[in-house]
């Protein structure tokens, strides 16, 4: 199994004819409550892949339609605890021209504690992964308790904040990273030299960087896997990662050729930026096998 450390967020989408100004008040044309967090998206995204995905979180108990919504989606919810604190949410504005201004607010995500990662990772078995975002707490105990118990770590820091470089990294086996999270990571801003450093520092992990519409680079030692992305009329880039994260791990922790796992990251992620939104954007196995067909 993958066991998901990550947010569940409710994001509250409206509609605005520009960015609400300071001091104003401006009325909204249209509303959406949609699931959301990049937690809640890569565990859509690993279950719709085929994984036998585990997510553990948290969100408020009168928003337990949320953790149903996952469950429909194939995710096992056994370790989604409701509780008394507001769920995590966004409030997302969008304007006419597609253009988004958030605000975040963490909450019941915030209330991971170490016992609950102990908990969650009382019952594993060796073939087992763990994966986590940042947008949750006690992460620094999911990946010390998860590398403890030598399973599969996974790390991707996203969205990036400072605490990322004090967190105990030597314990991933995997990083995902996008090219802003790669360029903090290692200080480094042109390419050649973030893969430098990540070599030089982190020979022990495998590293993989998700460049947009430029695809995707694995390092692993000294080796280099390029894959490009595939060429789409991109609409909406949102839950790109995350889609990619789910395809990309579901192939590889069963075993499939980083190369084939990276393309089937690609194509999935490649479908999704061509549709709408988030959670909802992420393709099928079906889709995702009728688009490598082509
Ligand atoms: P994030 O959403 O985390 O910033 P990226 O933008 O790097 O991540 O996108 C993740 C993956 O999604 C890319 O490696 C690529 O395979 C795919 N992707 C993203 N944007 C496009 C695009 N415009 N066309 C095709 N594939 C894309």
């Amino acid at each position: 199994a993958i066991i998901n450390f990550g947010s569940i967020n409710i994001d509250h989408v409206y509609q605005v004819e520009h960015f609400v100004r300071p001091g104003e008040t401006i009325a909204s044309t249209h509303y959406q409550q949609l699931l959301g967090g990049k937690g809640a998206n890569q565990s859509i995204a690993l279950a719709q892949a085929g994984a036998d995905v585990r997510h553990v979180g948290s969100i408020h108990e009168s928003d337990a339609s949320f953790k149903q919504a996952l469950i429909k989606k194939g995710v096992d919810c056994r370790g989604v605890k409701c509780n008394d604190t507001p769920s995590g949410h966004a409030i997302i504005q969008v304007t006419p021209s597609g253009e988004n201004a958030i605000v975040l607010f963490g909450g019941a995500n915030q209330t991971i504690t170490a016992d609950t990662v102990s908990a969650a990772l009382k019952e594993t078995s060796s073939s087992d992964w763990v994966l986590t975002q940042n947008e949750t707490s006690s992460i620094d105990d999911v990946l010390k308790q998860a590398s403890d118990k030598q399973l599969k770590v996974a790390f991707n820091p996203a969205p990036m904040s400072d605490s990322v470089k004090h967190l105990p990294l030597d314990c991933i086996d995997l990083l995902i990273v996008n090219e802003t999270e790669a360029a903090a990571i290692t200080g480094k801003e042109a390419l050649d030299e973030i893969i430098s450093a990540f070599q030089a520092n982190w020979p022990d992990a495998e590293v993989i960087i998700t460049l947009g519409k430029q695809g995707v680079k694995m390092l692993r030692g000294d080796d280099v896997i390029s894959v490009e992305a595939f060429s789409v009329d991109a609409v909406d880039t949102t839950a790109a990662g995350d889609t990619f994260i789910g395809y990309f791990l579901s192939a590889y922790c069963n075993h499939t050729d980083a190369r084939q796992a990276l393309i089937r990251g690609c194509a999935a992620s490649a479908i999704a930026v061509t549709r709408e939104g988030a959670a909802q954007s992420i393709p099928s196995q079906q889709e995702v096998d009728r688009f490598l067909a082509k």
